[in-house]
């Protein structure tokens, strides 16, 4: 009970909600608000993005370094060969073309070989002597001599200016001199560039093509989703007819569209039981209505002044009342119990002297109308429940074989212990039975059968949901006996309480 009160109020929204929640809630409708198709969008666009920078960036970086590893490599490589081969030629030098071997040297290797002065000012190859070469080496030979000195090492490799260098101290014409190897790496800057750039145009490509192909994706995605919710809204507005399977794809939006039809179809059948039980309830209420009209416009018209006659069409009114009560009191009965409405006594009783009490209900059937009541009933058998619903259910079970019972109108009430602790309820009739097909449908809500009317026990196509109702709440085990031509046996199966207290 408390719990239900402190639900309600949260429900209500008369408290506060707390700022978490209304954040949850604030997020909630914003996702709501955003389709699927821009998310998918966004999602594929961000990640092209991604990728396309991912790979350009690391291209352009990783190409410039590992240029530059390599150039450094191949100078710490070819830069000892190409000392040898200018020492070698210097010293057996006899006015050989040093600046022509020089330039052969660097034309082999693919760099720039010179040899330079103390302070660093080109000695060889000539040209540059003469003060046409390009470059002033001085600051990188400075650099090269510092690290040299530092690690005390006779050549070294270091980066200058737009270059790697290749600086060794080398012994010219009988003076100290420097051999000055240089490579490039001008080209691989001036590359990478035009890598950055072509980053740019692939980025700018892969943006609008991602952005079609992303477009043209998340309108074949959603277009299954659009038409379901179309359909949807038909359905809410009444239209039965739709059918949710068609342009779906995929085993989630074909299982989506499955549920989506199981569930139209479940409301198409309560939709036209509906309808059936406003025409049957409307039958049943027109007969006792029109009864009590008639014989009340008897008594005024004719048997006012008879006593005898006017008391029978009273009588009359007063049946018929008691028919109208009892249809009401099953459509609010049916009501409550599917709306929760209707919580359950339990107590425990005597189940045995009280199919008994119900039996006598029907006995102006055996004295007026020739049925006949086969009871056995195994006594004492105690059981705990609402005592109310169970009678009604034991009612209702009875009516049923009455009305559906043969020639013979013979009904069996059977109440007996069939193994410790259970005990098992039934009503037996010899009627026309049930078919197999429609056994099922006979415990759903307004089902009726055609020949429902003209029955000695009145019923309004809710007996049976009644009785389902109730025995679900109980949790207990019933069902349906039934052969087509011989008869149906309606059973429940109880626990018995056998020291008839509450358990
Ligand atoms: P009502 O009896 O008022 O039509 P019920 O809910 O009690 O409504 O029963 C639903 C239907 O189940 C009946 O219309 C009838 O077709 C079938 N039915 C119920 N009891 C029996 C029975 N004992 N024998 C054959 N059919 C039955």
């Amino acid at each position: 009970m408390g719990a239900k009160t402190a639900e309600n109020e949260t429900a209500n929204g008369g408290e506060k909600q707390p700022k978490r929640k209304r954040r949850i809630h604030k997020y909630r409708r914003k996702q709501r608000s955003t389709s699927i198709y821009f998310f998918v969008w966004a999602i594929f666009s961000a990640l092209s993005l991604l990728i396309v920078l991912f790979c350009g960036f690391t291209q352009r970086f990783t190409t410039v370094r590992v240029y530059k590893d390599a150039a450094t490599t191949e100078l710490r490589e070819i830069g000892p060969q190409i000392e040898d081969n200018i020492s070698t030629y210097v010293n057996g030098w006899t006015g050989k073309d040093l600046s022509g071997f020089l330039r052969r040297l660097s034309h082999d290797n693919d760099v720039e070989c010179y040899l330079l002065d103390q302070n660093g000012s080109v000695l060889f190859p000539q040209e540059h002597f003469d003060g046409t070469g390009e470059g002033d080496f001085s600051a990188t030979l400075e650099k090269a001599k510092k690290q040299m000195q530092k690690k005390d090492l006779s050549h070294v490799v270091c980066e200058g200016d737009g270059e790697f260098v290749y600086v060794a101290e080398i012994e010219i014409f009988g003076g100290p001199g420097f051999l000055y190897i240089t490579k490039s790496v001008a080209l691989i800057e001036s590359a990478s560039t035009q890598l950055g750039v072509h980053t740019m145009l692939t980025l700018v490509f892969t943006f609008l093509l991602s952005f079609a192909v992303s477009s043209a994706f998340s309108a074949w995605l959603t277009k299954p989703l659009t038409e379901l919710t179309e359909k949807a809204r038909m359905l809410a507005e009444g239209n039965f007819d739709v059918d949710f399977r068609g342009s779906e794809y995929g085993k989630e939006l074909v299982e989506l569209a499955e549920s989506l039809n199981f569930a139209k179809e479940e409301l198409s059948k309560t939709d036209r039981m509906q309808k059936e039980l406003i025409a049957n309830v409307s039958h049943d209420f027109k007969t006792p209505l029109t009864m009590i009209k008639a014989y009340a416009s008897m008594i005024i018209e004719i048997s006012g002044d008879y006593p005898e006659k006017r008391n029978k069409h009273a009588q009359v009114i007063v049946d018929e009342a008691d028919r109208l009560t009892s249809l009401v009191n099953d459509v609010l009965d049916l009501s409550k119990l599917n709306a929760d409405m209707a919580g359950l006594k339990a107590e425990c009783f005597d189940l045995s002297a009280y199919v008994y009490e119900i039996l006598d209900r029907f006995a102006y059937l055996k004295d007026v109308q020739g049925y006949r009541f086969q009871a056995d009933i195994e006594e004492k058998i105690y059981i705990c429940g609402d005592r109310l619903r169970l009678g009604q259910v034991v009612y209702n079970l009875i009516g049923n074989a009455v009305n559906y019972t043969g020639e013979d109108k013979t009904v069996f009430v059977r109440l007996q212990r069939v193994s410790s602790g259970l005990c098992r309820f039934s009503v037996t009739d010899t009627g026309k039975g049930i078919p197999e097909e429609e056994i099922n449908g006979i415990w759903e809500r307004y089902y009726r059968s055609k020949e429902a009317h003209k029955r000695p026990v009145q019923g309004t196509g809710l007996g049976l949901s009644i009785v389902k109702t109730i025995l679900q709440k109980h949790g207990v085990e019933f069902g349906v006996e039934s052969e087509v031509g011989k008869g149906s046996t309606f059973y429940v199966l109880f626990s018995v309480s056998e020291d008839g207290t509450t358990e």
